[in-house]
């Protein structure tokens, strides 16, 4: 992998594509830095080596034209604080501002351009938009793993007009390592926890992983249409009818494969989709008409306690059930607990994925665990395809 360390930026100005979509208040502060911080060591590395860094980020989804509330001219002030020394503003990301900005730009110095997506060539990919980015440094870093499933022009399409001087930075470089650590796992038996609301945004995820697994536990809304699949009733819980020839298909290959597949036993269900909402537990196969599934049961709680506790490796995408909800969050719980437990014990486990990483930070885990991806889109999409537009673009 070609990253930051193998390059010597010395008297080079490098166009770094980071992700800097972080959530603004009204008044325009930053409520959650994670992002920022997480760039840090790359520009850090470049300024340390005796080169300028050009910044490039994308901020919200402002509608192809400049957006007060999306500039990223609110975040200068934190970004110089946090890097000890001023950081220069382009207020536009292409253009004879941002040239000049770039040109003037001395080793040692700081610019960040305007939001990408100010202009609609950013999310179109346009080749002659990410030619003009490209004239602004002599080299390109990506270390923007959160935007790396995407074909935009600085993600991707700038990366051919720096045949030889394009590298990861240190987010993109850690994250694909991580990942890599659960798709090439030595150490098994291998375990995916897979919850969340739906089958369908997860089929082809589980397909890629049957290959690569030993254990496939399941839970959240999906665990429902599994267990009608099969022949169970289950009351008023989330069900995808369309989807319950493809739960079938995934227990059968999962067999052919000899990947053992968990669908939870019980299930507490609700007479309503609220917290308040009278509750009882029942078998997964015979939930009561009216009622619907929101968490797993105390006895798949138990039974995915002991699986994740034999394991060696282990994934896990998407809550057990509705943890928002404090009455149905047990089943989450237990399983962030379990994964800590082996965790402890010497198991690697990676949590990515939009609401497993929600959790994992509910419950303060997070420092807990082997790896907490920052990915979301990003981390199923490679795992789903093995790669990303944005890091092939790098690797080619
Ligand atoms: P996803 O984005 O697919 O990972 O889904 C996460 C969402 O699934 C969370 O907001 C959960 O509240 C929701 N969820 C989990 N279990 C259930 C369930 N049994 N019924 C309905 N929604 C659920």
């Amino acid at each position: 992998m070609k990253t930051v360390d193998n390059y010597n930026f010395k008297d080079k100005k490098a166009l770094v594509r980071v992700d800097f979509n972080v959530p603004l208040d009204a008044q325009y502060n930053i409520t959650d830095d994670t992002r920022m911080r997480a760039a840090l060591p790359t520009i850090n590395k470049i300024l340390n080596d005796g080169g300028a860094v050009i910044l490039m980020s994308h901020l919200g989804r402002p509608k192809d034209v400049p957006e007060e509330k999306y500039s990223l001219r609110h975040i200068v002030k934190h970004l110089s604080e946090l890097l000890g020394k001023p950081v220069k503003f382009a207020t536009d990301c292409i253009g004879a501002v941002a040239k000049n900005a770039a040109d003037d730009l001395k080793s040692g110095e700081v610019l960040l351009l305007e939001n990408l997506r100010f202009h609609k060539q950013e999310t179109a990919g346009t080749e002659s938009f990410a030619q003009e980015l490209s004239t602004l440094g002599n080299v390109y870093v990506n270390d923007a793993f959160g935007t790396a499933h995407r074909a935009h022009a600085s993600t991707t399409i700038v990366a051919k007009f720096f045949p030889n001087d394009k590298v990861f930075g240190y987010v993109m470089a850690n994250e694909l390592e991580n990942i890599n650590k659960v798709l090439n796992a030595s150490e098994k038996p291998v375990t995916a926890i897979m919850g969340g609301a739906k089958v369908s945004g997860k089929i082809l995820i589980i397909d890629n992983l049957l290959s690569k697994i030993d254990n496939l536990i399941i839970g959240g809304g999906m665990a429902y249409t599994f267990a009608k699949a099969q022949g169970g009733k289950v009351g008023s819980s989330l069900v995808e009818e369309d989807k319950l020839d493809v739960a079938l298909k995934i227990l059968k290959d999962a067999k052919e494969k000899g990947v053992n597949i968990y669908i939870p036993v019980d299930t507490v269900v609700a007479d309503a989709f609220a917290n308040e909402a009278n509750k009882q537990t029942v078998n997964i196969n015979n939930i009561p008409d009216g009622w619907m599934g929101l968490d797993i049961g105390p006895l798949t709680e138990k039974k995915y306690a002991e699986v994740i506790d034999n394991s060696k490796t282990i994934l896990w995408n998407g809550p057990m059930g509705v943890f928002e909800m404090s009455n149905f969050e047990s089943g989450t719980k237990a399983v962030a607990n379990s994964i800590v437990a082996a965790t402890k014990k010497g198991a690697y486990s990676l949590i990515g994925g939009g609401d497993s990483v929600a959790a994992i930070n509910k419950y303060n885990l997070a420092d807990e665990v082997s790896y907490v991806s920052t990915g979301g889109g990003a981390l199923l999409e490679y795992i789903e395809s093995g790669s990303l537009p944005g890091v092939e673009a790098i690797e080619k």
